[in-house]
């Protein structure tokens, strides 16, 4: 099984780094339909100053390196993601700790505490039209397909498409958290912009174990 270490955690950010720059426009589009246009480019600000700094940060546990794209995520990025994702990193990080090299569940593990500081902070629940529309799905499919003895490859393209699948049924709900619920029900009929960049994040943690 591929260990997670800190050249994956490389991997994961430079695949998260390059599809947000690929998917910038389109992310901002989705912005613009139920927020202030900005998720594209507060994403892409974000990873510019992650990889940076991950270019000359010379931590070899996987767990700093993580927590440090937490951080970076909070001082970079002024909008609502910002904290966010900045938290879920953080928390990850923090979960994987000084280990050297982390296992598939330790991942997970980590995971769902990246998952409930978003949820601390935010007060989203599943349906509210938010990130969390993508997570929870992610991690019930990771641990659905671990527990069913899949790789971590497998798992995480399990996790990756039930992510997708999150995304794009925030379409039809109303928002109830976050600039898009001051459009009420007039936010239905749009995908979210964050559930769209959580698939991402996925997708790139699957392509991160895909390749070495
Ligand atoms: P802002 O809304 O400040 O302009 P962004 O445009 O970067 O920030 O991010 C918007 C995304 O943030 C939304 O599409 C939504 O998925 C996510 N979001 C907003 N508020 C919350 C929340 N309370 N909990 C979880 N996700 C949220
Ligand atoms: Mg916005």
């Amino acid at each position: 099984m591929t260990g997670i270490d800190a050249a994956f955690v490389r991997r994961w950010v430079d695949a998260l780094g390059a599809s947000i720059e690929e998917q910038r426009d389109h992310l901002t589009q989705l912005d613009s339909a139920i927020g202030d246009a900005d998720h594209g480019t507060n994403m892409q600000r974000g990873f510019t100053a992650v990889r940076e700094r991950l270019s000359s940060a010379d931590a070899s546990a996987p767990g700093a390196l993580l927590t440090l794209v937490g951080t970076t995520l909070i001082s970079k990025v002024g909008g609502a993601s910002g904290p966010l994702y900045g938290t879920c990193f953080r928390n990850l990080g923090k979960a994987l700790g000084d280990a050297p090299e982390a296992d598939a569940r330790a991942l997970l593990e980590g995971l769902r505490a990246g998952l409930a500081g978003i949820q601390k902070l935010g007060r989203a629940e599943p349906g509210d039209k938010t990130i969390v529309d993508a997570f929870v799905p992610a991690l019930d499919a990771l641990q659905g397909a671990l527990d069913d003895g899949a790789s971590l490859p497998d798992a995480l393209g399990a996790a990756r498409a039930a992510a997708e699948d999150g995304a794009r049924a925030t379409i039809p709900l109303e928002a109830r958290k976050g600039r898009a619920s001051y459009l009420g029900e007039r936010s239905a009929g749009h995908q979210d912009p964050g559930a769209t960049s959580t698939a991402l994040m996925f997708a790139a943690l699957e392509r991160a174990a895909s390749t070495s």
